[in-house]
């Protein structure tokens, strides 16, 4: 018998992330734009916040820079082992669509303004995937 403690916690989408979730298990990193004026979103929202226009996932490059980080020193999260980076992404595709995910690299490695490609990892056997980021030269 598994361990709930021990399994990484699990998403459960809600009618606005649903896309989010359902592209990554996929294998395609795609994040909420208006239909209208094509402006990227994070968090997904069902209407633009700028126009009001419908929205709908689209694929991104997940090419980005280190906005901010932090270095994880403590256990919080039972599948993951300290220490670990959990950083905050600018997403190429535009100014301030940031999205915070775990940086796989040596914490003393990773500083602001560096740049970062995502890649989609499982989420145990939950069949959900999430986003993480490597650091590229
Ligand atoms: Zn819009």
């Amino acid at each position: 018998m598994t361990d709930a403690r021990l399994l990484p916690p699990i998403p459960v989408p809600d009618p606005e992330s649903a896309g989010y979730w359902e592209s990554l298990s996929t294998g395609v990193f795609a994040l909420s734009r208006c239909t209208e004026c094509h402006r990227w979103m994070q968090v997904p929202q069902e209407h633009c916040r700028w126009c009001g226009a419908t929205t709908s996932f689209e694929e991104v490059s997940g090419r980005g820079t280190v906005f901010s980080f932090i270095v994880v020193r403590h256990q919080s999260i039972p599948s993951l082992t300290p220490p670990y980076v959990v950083g905050m992404i600018e997403f190429d595709e535009q100014p301030g669509l940031r999205l915070t995910g775990i940086i796989e690299a040596d914490p003393d490695a990773v500083a602001i303004g560096q740049k970062v490609q995502a890649i989609i990892r499982p989420i145990g056997e939950s069949g959900f995937s999430a986003p993480s980021f490597e650091l590229v030269p």
